[in-house]
């Protein structure tokens, strides 16, 4: 077998390199500076050739990382820290983290790239305000890197790469499907490559897709970039194997990893795999570096305790939620396959949608007394809306009284409207006996005709009605009570007013007299109503013949100034 000869990457500190810093494209999320210009973060995407400063640690990580995918030999930039301490190796780190979303070209990929890198020089400058406090430390940081890799060979990789995932047609298939396909197709292209001459292309992934010839990382990082670009989870793991060094990858499967040696069944028949979908048991001979046996590694990336099924499923007794129902679209639930995760033929249901989350009701609206409003509310989730009808406003109409005494001939306009909904208008007045009473159809004017009764029906527009009993005799109606709606009032000069003076009963036939105080401030108009002169304070006095009064103080302020 060939299990030796598989380096790991060396980190070497030792060459320094003095070459120019190339001009850099840099994004809009980077914080940039041109010389000592302090530009915000996000600012716009601007060329500098000069000088890269970063107010955050995320976007100097974001930085490298782009830079270190470009495969750039010298990277230099300046971050703002709170202290002194060194951030360098921290940085690259993150540079280097793997997640769930990290594409192929990132992550561990860039992490077996890597040949040798080393940190220097490391500049750390305080910065001071005017008040000679400090603000704050600015770490200028220069990376060298030499890469197993240049940036044209990963461009042609880029290329190459996306050319065999369209080849291998994988769109449709399972996650195991995908897996094998890109497992089959890295063990019988890819050659273990012998060579001792120093050439350190072999530990590239473009040397075993390219040349088909490479070690251990070449194979690992291969696979962990077409695994990850065809949507696979996957991961480098480093460590050695009967003492040497070695890297293989895990893969996973539904919520379990498995482990894959494609360095070790490379020029195998499919049918002999001895190191496809293996769990940790199944692969004794591989022992991983300290990183990979953390309790945190392997709480994300949790390995299969079973040997994978390849086909002899083991159906689980409980439905999976596959998709969740929402408010708005039906959820979907199977069966599937406790070691694949493969879903049982013909087990999927459907989840029930669930209620929608409404707010609360918005008159989109306003009932009137003729016509009923609408409310509407708006699931906060979805933004599905629910119309409900608001009924129509009970119209209301009443009289200034509910029964009136009349003479044979007498006429009156005492009879009116006390209250009304404001939208409401008169439809017609009637009379249930004309001949004893008869109505103004639009105006109300009662005439009393002979001996008798009769009732008066106001009918508003709304269908509202007010009635009120008039009886007629041959008595006098007189006034028993006369009042002015206010006792006191204010009014400037130039306004008009009705006088709206209340009589008791409303039918009563008494001749009413106005008079107004002689000091000029109000008068009398020929239409009964009165007219506010000059500022001053006067009285308007009613008198009956009977000799009922009634007065209102009215104030007289000067004209309203228009603001
Ligand atoms: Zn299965
Ligand atoms: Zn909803």
């Amino acid at each position: 077998m060939i299990q030796g000869g598989c380096r790991m990457r060396r980190i070497r500190r030792v060459f320094c390199l003095f070459s120019i810093l190339a001009a850099v494209m840099l994004g809009g999320t980077y914080a940039w500076a041109d010389g000592q210009n302090e530009v915000v973060p996000g600012a716009g995407s601007v060329v500098s050739t000069s000088k890269h400063e970063f107010y955050a640690f995320e976007y100097a990580k974001d930085y490298l990382k782009q830079q270190l995918v470009r495969r750039e030999n010298e990277i230099t930039f300046t971050v703002r820290q709170d202290s002194r301490k060194d951030i360098g190796k921290a940085l690259l780190e993150a540079a280097l983290e793997v997640t769930e979303d990290t594409p192929g070209t990132q992550g561990d990929y860039l992490d077996l790239h890597i040949e040798a890198y080393k940190i220097s020089p490391y500049q750390i400058t305080a910065v001071y305000n005017t008040k000679r406090k400090l603000q704050y430390y600015e770490h200028t940081i220069t990376y060298s890197i030499r890469y197993y890799t240049t940036w044209d060979q990963e461009k042609a990789m880029n290329e190459r790469v996306s050319q065999v995932l369209d080849d291998l047609d994988l769109d449709d298939l399972d996650t195991y499907e995908k897996i094998e396909k890109i497992y089959n197709y890295v063990c019988k292209r890819v050659s273990y490559d012998y060579d001792t001459s120093g050439n350190t292309g072999k530990f590239s992934a473009y040397n075993a897709l390219v040349k088909k010839k490479a070690v251990c990382q070449g194979y690992a990082s291969l696979i962990y970039r077409m695994m990850r670009q065809a949507g696979v989870e996957c991961r480098v793991i480093k460590g050695t194997s009967n003492g040497v060094a070695h890297s293989w990858n895990i893969v996973r499967i539904g919520q379990k990893y498995y482990n894959i040696d494609a360095t070790w069944d490379a020029g195998s028949d499919p049918d002999d795999y001895k190191y496809f979908l293996k769990t940790e048991a199944e692969f004794k001979d591989h022992t991983r570096e300290a990183q990979y046996k953390t309790a945190s590694f392997s709480a994300a990336y949790p390995m299969a305790t079973e040997s994978y099924c390849f086909g002899n499923h083991e159906w689980s007794s409980e439905y999976t939620v596959d998709v969740e129902a929402t408010c708005s679209s039906y959820g979907i639930q199977s069966i599937h396959c406790l070691r694949c995760d493969a879903v049982k033929e013909g087990s999927l249901r459907q989840i029930k949608k669930k209620s929608h989350t409404y707010g609360s009701w918005k008159v989109v609206k306003k009932a009137t007394i003729f016509e009923e409003g609408e409310k509407q509310k708006t699931c906060k989730v979805c933004g599905a809306k629910r119309t409900s009808s608001i009924k129509k406003l009970t119209a209301k109409v009443t009289l200034n009284a509910s029964s009136v005494r009349m003479k044979v001939g007498q006429i009156s306009t005492g009879l009116a409207i006390k209250s009304q909904n404001s939208q409401d208008s008169v439809k017609r007045w009637s009379s249930s006996n004309s001949s004893v009473v008869s109505v103004g159809r639009k105006t109300g004017k009662l005439k009393a005709k002979k001996k008798g009764t009769a009732v008066i029906t106001v009918t508003m527009a709304s269908g509202a009605k007010a009635t009120c009993k008039v009886t007629v005799s041959t008595k006098t109606i007189k006034a028993t009570a006369i009042s002015f709606p206010k006792k006191k009032t204010t009014m400037r000069v130039g306004e008009t007013m009705e006088l709206n003076l209340t009589v008791k009963p409303v039918t009563a036939s008494d001749k009413i007299t106005y008079v107004v105080s002689k000091n000029g401030v109000l008068s009398l108009t020929k239409d009964g109503k009165i007219k506010a002169k000059k500022t001053g304070v006067a009285y308007v006095k009613a008198t009956t013949k009977s000799g009922l009064t009634a007065k209102c103080r009215i104030t007289v302020k000067s004209a309203q100034k228009s603001s």
